[in-house]
């Protein structure tokens, strides 16, 4: 297939979230406390459905299991990453995630969760969760017995069009008035380590998950260092974020007009501002801002025009989990 498919987010209410997913991007969201919404999710927690086209309803899920072939035959047991829109009205928890061995063994085959953000906006004082100063696991645990979060967390003030990578093991936190798209390996398992004392909605205090947490850390924090590589075009630029084990996620900006070629599995792409077109095989999609889409393997070669900026992210070789196979080689049939 070589046409793009679109695909309908599915939300999820958070205590920290907002209604800038209505107000900004005209998504009927379920209240106004919708703190996620989930764009490209074949996350059983919350799954995006094909929005139109031959493959209309079906959620990502299925698409993913019944068609192999739009995703390049992708080695894994299920879809391997997750985009996200994410509106921080109030602070998140203070939390850390997994790498694939823990969440394997005490997540029952849970993904780890190596993430990564570009800012879309974000208040002019707004700022960040990224690391933490203890030296050794016992001054952290020490610092998170006395509550010292002050002394323990490291903040970083941000700006729109920040990145951020959160490799597995980084202690983070969005703070407040900040409007992010993240992408991660296809897990929901988060630990908290402190959540501001805020009641949840059965009206006590949220759980925290500090043996985990502190089971997963990395200590001391060590800074993943963001180097953006740029390259220009007349019609435009294409910014390569960061390319690891997981992911590869560009931004394409878009002035006028730029030929792009897909020599990968498969491409998820988010709208993140302007309006354009895709043109592939001389048929024309109207592409918009909040639009989320995935370019099938087949799509070797498309052009977007229009002033555009997009998130895009492909699924290295250690996204997902290798499909558990019978035998020693795994052979996909000739029909
Ligand atoms: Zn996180």
């Amino acid at each position: 297939m070589k046409q793009p498919i679109f695909l309908r987010p599915s939300f999820q209410e958070r205590i920290w979230g907002g209604n800038q997913l209505e107000k900004k991007y005209g998504y009927s969201i379920p209240s106004s406390n919708t703190g996620e919404c989930w764009a490209i999710s074949a996350h059983p927690h919350g799954q995006s459905v094909v929005a139109s086209g031959d493959f209309a309803e079906k959620s990502l899920g299925e698409l993913w299991g019944a068609y192999p072939e739009l995703f390049g035959h992708f080695q894994s047991d299920r879809f391997p990453l997750l985009t996200k829109i994410l509106d921080a009205h109030d602070d998140l928890s203070v939390q850390v995630h997994p790498n694939d061995e823990y969440a394997d063994e005490f997540e029952n085959g849970e993904l780890g969760k190596t993430e990564c953000w570009y800012i879309i906006d974000c208040n002019e004082d707004a700022d960040i969760i990224y690391g933490h100063h203890a030296q050794s696991k016992e001054e952290f645990v020490e610092l998170v017995e006395q509550e010292d979060w002050e002394g323990l967390l490291q903040r970083i003030k941000i700006k729109p069009g920040d990145f951020f990578y959160v490799p597995s093991g980084t202690i983070h936190a969005l703070c407040k008035g900040t409007l992010v798209l993240e992408t991660q390996q296809n897990s929901d398992t988060t630990y908290r380590v402190y959540d501001y004392n805020r009641i949840g909605q059965e009206g006590k205090l949220r759980d925290l998950h500090l043996d985990k947490a502190i089971d997963v850390t990395t200590i001391p924090h060590t800074a993943a260092k963001v180097e953006p590589a740029i390259a220009k075009t007349i019609g435009g630029s294409i910014t390569t974020f960061v390319e690891d084990d997981y992911f590869t996620v560009y931004k394409w900006d878009i002035t006028n007009s730029l030929a792009l070629t897909q020599e990968h599995y498969f491409t998820l792409v988010s709208v993140i501002s302007g309006e354009g077109k895709l043109i592939s095989e001389d048929k024309e999609y109207p592409i918009n801002f909040g639009d989320h889409f995935i370019l099938p393997n087949e799509m070797h070669s498309f052009i977007i025009e229009g002033d555009i900026q997009l998130i895009a992210s492909q699924p290295n070789s250690k996204g997902g989990r290798q499909r558990e196979v019978a035998g020693t080689t795994r052979q996909v049939a000739n029909v």
